[in-house]
């Protein structure tokens, strides 16, 4: 029987080295395998930390681009719903845009119009002329050309081209002539509409000016001898008839004489424009005494405190600045608070090239809701409460401050009083 043989102590400590080293190299493989492991893993949570910083970027340029296409969308709508027509015109002169209201002038929808000449749609009469003047906007000069367009569908029109040019506004696209088409027959229209609309109402005004001053000079005369005939009867009748026909008579006296105050109010409001005087260097401060002088006994009698600050020279009609200062003092003194003496400040500061007056009073004030009706003709705000007038004086006052081209305004607080504004045109050197 075959026996095997002992390994020789020397075989045996060499696999033992061998083994050694093997084990050695494991170890080694071991180490190594760790550390990639570790490696790896350390890689890994890189990766994922640039991923979470990739996903933010994305959603970045996601809102980006979401932002960027709302833009677009309100730069097309305004584009298209401009009531402007726009043309974009490549140098060789081909429509590569046309929004919605350039494709309506030329009678056509915007696709139809992309890739045409845009001089087939203008009047062959100005076909030389836009290629001149597109040929200069490409060398760099904006500018402007009248010219009319023609379509066979649609009539010609003429319209102004406000052209500049712009970049490309696409890769690859060159320069473009952004023309802007203004409809200068819609213009032309508007202007001759609102020139004939002017000149209708200033012939209606210079109708009814007439109108109220013939009405009111022609009533004059028998009203007047209405009234005559009327006291006449008062005076020999009164007490002689019934104590009815005594009131009768007296109601018609007042009748009368409200009806005068009225018609010769109407004939003064009539005269401002057709009968006023020329403008002059007038003292401003000499009129407001003269109005002062004609309201002497209602300053007196209502114990009247008045203010005035110094007053500038203005470019006016004299006798309608006193009208105006009489007529705004006067209303100051009429409608006063029961309660209170009337205090009336008159102040005057220049304002550009006039000069701004206010009378300021302490009465009964307005509502802001009557500002506007208080100016018109025969407007009254509260005639049942017992004051006397005809509502024409501030119809009056605003018509001299708008013949001497300034403006009358009022503020005012119910209770406590009202301001009245008005301005007047400066003199020459007086500012
Ligand atoms: P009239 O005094 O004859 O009624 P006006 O045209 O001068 O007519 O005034 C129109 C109305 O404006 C008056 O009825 C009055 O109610 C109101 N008003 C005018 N001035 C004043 C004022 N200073 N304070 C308060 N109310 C005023």
């Amino acid at each position: 029987m075959d026996v095997l043989s002992p390994k020789s102590r020397q075989e045996l400590e060499a696999e033992l080295a061998c083994l050694r080293s093997r084990l050695g190299e494991y170890e080694a493989l071991e180490a190594l395998s760790r550390e990639t492991g570790e490696a790896f893993l350390r890689s890994l949570e890189g990766g994922e930390r640039c991923r979470e910083r990739l996903d933010a970027k994305s959603e970045e340029l996601c809102n980006a681009r979401h932002q960027l296409q709302k833009a677009l969308g309100r730069y097309t709508d305004l584009f298209n719903h401009s009531p402007i027509g726009y043309f974009l015109i490549d140098q060789h002169g081909i429509l590569r845009e046309v929004n919605v209201k350039g494709a309506a002038l030329l009678g056509q929808s915007p696709v139809h119009l992309q890739g045409a000449p845009f001089a087939k749609y203008i009047t062959p009469l100005a076909r030389p002329a836009f290629d001149h003047h597109l040929q200069s906007v490409f060398a760099g000069s904006s500018g402007q050309i009248e010219l009319a367009l023609d379509t066979p569908d649609v009539p010609a029109l003429p319209v102004i081209l406000e052209t500049s040019l712009i970049e490309g506004m696409d890769e690859g696209t060159g320069p473009l002539c952004l023309a802007a088409a203004l409809d200068l027959g819609s213009r032309k229209q508007a202007e001759k509409a609102l020139a004939e609309r002017t000149e209708e109402l200033a012939r209606s005004n210079e109708d009814l000016e007439r109108f109220a001053y013939v009405i009111s000079h022609d009533l004059q005369e028998p009203l007047r001898n209405i009234g005559n005939y009327v006291q006449l009867l008062s005076r020999r009748y009164k007490g002689r008839l019934d104590a009815d026909a005594d009131d009768y008579i007296g109601f018609v006296v007042d009748g009368v004489m409200r009806l005068s105050n009225m018609i010769r109010e109407l004939l003064t409001f009539s005269r401002i424009t057709t009968q006023g005087r020329t403008f002059e260097v007038v003292d401003s401060g000499a009129a407001l005494k003269d109005a002062l002088a004609n309201l002497e006994s209602a300053i007196t009698e209502s114990l009247a405190e008045i203010h005035i600050a110094p007053m500038p020279e203005v470019q006016a009609d004299s006798t309608q600045l006193i009208s105006l200062f009489q007529n705004l003092i006067g209303n100051a003194l009429k409608y006063r608070e029961a309660d209170r003496n009337p205090r009336i400040r008159i102040e005057a500061r220049p304002v550009g090239e006039k000069w701004l007056f206010s009378i300021v009073d302490n009465g009964i004030g307005i509502e802001s809701r009557q500002f506007e009706r208080l100016f018109m003709l025969f407007q009254r705000i509260n005639p049942q409460g017992g004051i006397q007038g005809t509502g024409i004086g501030l119809a009056v006052c605003k018509r001299i401050v708008e013949r001497h081209g300034g403006q009358l305004w009022v503020e005012s607080t119910p209770g406590q009083g009202s301001i009245f504004y008005f301005t007047l045109p400066a003199a020459p050197s007086s500012h």
